[in-house]
């Protein structure tokens, strides 16, 4: 069914995913604060509206994908909710506060709205050739409703639950992943100081019960896995800034609802500091070049 859509927020993420909304089909409206991501969604099909309200005043569904919680709440409260028509669904794919997200559907609710929180997982490879993973925090029907929608740019769409379980299962995944490359790049280091090669570590553990995604597909280490980032400069894939603000994330929530966590909230430590400066534009998986260094190595 085609669909009018109204898109704030056309970056990096945003960009592509209303792209794939148009070849979709459906009647996207959209607005950026930065002119240029403008006239680049622009290009690629999307109506170019002067203002956040004008891309939603006539939409049946409206996506942000905006940096953080703080952004959009402030768009929610500064003039979206106000401008939609009665009844509209929103659907915040941005990364953010679980507290964020539920106070976020808690005003689209009471201004009359339906709301879902359906962050992802894929990055701009994925938003750009529709296969993110999306994880959605919604009602039945409005999942129902919203599906589709978040199928044309995704390959999976899962629902875990109510308002703000999208935005859980996103930071208690992204937790996992940067535990563990921190694990994995702790081990190679050890390794090395051990005389064992790379490739000899890689053998054993990608088969054994080492085995794990930062291991097997982001190895830190260059030569084991040929596409991993750590064969070109460690050039993202996922910048380690993406996973310092998402560590805070999961770091907040823990401490918020009294859960220990004690690696997640060590991992939010290391990746924070390795994010300050340059190491934020790098791909997550560099995080070993700093134990190395603290190894002396
Ligand atoms: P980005 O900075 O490239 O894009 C955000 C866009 O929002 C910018 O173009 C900015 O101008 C715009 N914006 C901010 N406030 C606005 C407002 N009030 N009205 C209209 N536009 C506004 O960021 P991104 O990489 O596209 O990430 C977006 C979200 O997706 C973040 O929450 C991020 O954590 C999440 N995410 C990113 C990736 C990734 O690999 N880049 C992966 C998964 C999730």
């Amino acid at each position: 069914m085609t669909l009018a859509i109204g898109f704030v927020g056309l970056g990096n993420m945003g960009g592509p995913m209303a792209a794939n909304l148009v070849k979709a089909g459906h009647r996207v409206t959209g607005f950026d604060l930065v002119p240029q991501a403008l006239e680049q969604a622009a290009a690629a099909g999307v109506r170019a509206a002067d203002s956040a309200a004008e891309a939603v005043a006539e939409a049946d569904l409206v996506i942000t994908m905006l940096p953080a919680g703080r952004h959009v709440l402030a768009a929610y409260d500064g003039g979206l909710l106000a401008a939609a028509r009665p009844g509209t669904l929103f659907v915040d794919c941005s990364t953010i506060d679980v507290a964020d997200a539920r106070a976020a559907n808690a005003l689209a609710v009471a201004a009359g709205h339906r709301a879902v929180d359906a962050p992802v997982s894929g990055g701009v490879v994925g938003a750009t050739g529709a296969s993110l993973t999306f994880m959605v925090g919604a009602g039945e029907a409005d999942f129902a409703t919203v599906e589709p929608v978040l199928a044309a740019m995704g390959r999976k769409v899962v629902h875990c639950g109510p308002a703000g379980a999208g935005q859980a299962a996103k930071i208690c995944n992204n937790m996992i992943l940067g535990i563990s490359m921190i694990a994995v790049s702790e081990a190679f280091v050890l390794g090395e100081s051990l005389g064992l090669s790379n490739q000899a570590l890689f053998d054993v553990a990608s088969t054994a019960s080492g085995q794990c995604w930062a291991l097997t597909s982001n190895c830190p280490v260059p030569g084991p896995v040929p596409a991993s980032p750590a064969n070109r400069d460690y050039a993202a894939g996922f910048a380690a800034a993406l996973m310092a603000k998402d560590l805070g994330l999961a770091a907040n929530a823990a401490k918020a609802g009294g859960v220990p966590a004690e690696l997640g909230l060590k991992a939010a430590e290391l990746f924070a500091e390795f994010a300050q400066g340059q190491g934020g534009a790098l791909d997550f998986s560099a995080i070993v070049t700093t134990l190395r260094k603290e190894n002396g190595q």
